[in-house]
């Protein structure tokens, strides 16, 4: 497992009077085995950044490094092998894919890497997020709370070094989004990769090892402290 990195990460959304720099200049290092949240208003550009961290986007300026691996540097199918093995990502809106069943959405990241799927540890993600008995629905018959369990088995499937959460319990009521935190903490100390979670939720912030703060597309100091360091 790698750490990951970037330097004065840019990116701007259209030009001129209509410009929106949503990431502006970022500079960090995330360490494997640590729990990051980041925490800031809606539009200050937390989703841009995961995106760009995760190869979902490239930056107009900067560079994101996985270990000494430059993103920008890569080749199509050296980032999408990146991206399938070496990272996960769970979307606030799930992003489940409907003609799969729960099971077959948890292991597509492994059967996309040709790799013959470790059923064992597929069988194990799935009973500790509590959806054994769902293996075989389709997410139109799920709740939110049982299709976001889902799409956070299908991220961590490939048990990728580097795990990005976008407000993975902002549609969820108060105890499933405890829930979630919970599994996520366990995952962390499992085989610790390196997770990082946007979320709304100050006290699910709270729980991280380090808590920080995006405001106007640049990563600032807050002013809470995270209960690990408090
Ligand atoms: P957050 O996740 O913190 O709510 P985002 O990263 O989604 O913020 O957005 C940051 C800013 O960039 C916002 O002003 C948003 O409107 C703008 N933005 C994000 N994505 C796009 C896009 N694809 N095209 C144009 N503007 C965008
Ligand atoms: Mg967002």
């Amino acid at each position: 497992m790698k750490a990951i990195r970037c330097e004065n990460l840019c990116k701007t959304f259209g030009s001129g009077n209509n410009a929106v720099h949503a990431v502006n200049g970022i500079t960090a290092q995330f360490e494997p085995g640590t729990f990051y949240s980041i925490i800031g208003r809606s539009g200050s550009g937390k989703s841009t950044f995961l995106y760009l961290l995760s190869g979902i986007l490239m930056p107009d300026q900067g560079e994101v490094y996985y270990g000494k691996y430059a993103l920008s540097q890569m080749k199509q199918r050296q980032l999408e092998r990146y991206r399938r093995r070496h990272t996960g990502f769970i979307f606030q809106d799930y992003r489940l894919l409907e003609e799969l069943t729960v099971k077959e959405n948890i292991l597509l990241p492994a059967v996309l890497d040709g790799k013959d799927p470790d059923m064992e540890w597929c069988d194990a993600v799935m009973e500790s997020l509590s959806i054994t008995d769902i293996a075989n629905r389709f997410p139109f018959e799920l709740s939110g709370g049982q299709q976001q369990r889902t799409a956070i088995g299908r991220a961590i499937m490939n048990k990728p070094s580097c795990l990005f959460a976008d407000e993975p319990t902002g549609n969820l009521d108060k105890k499933t989004g405890e829930a979630v935190l919970d599994f996520l903490l366990r995952i962390r100390d499992l085989y610790r990769p390196m997770i990082l979670l946007v979320t709304h939720d100050l006290d699910i912030a709270r729980s991280a090892d380090v808590m920080l703060q995006i405001e106007d597309g640049r990563l600032v100091r807050n002013g809470y402290e995270s209960r690990q360091n408090s």
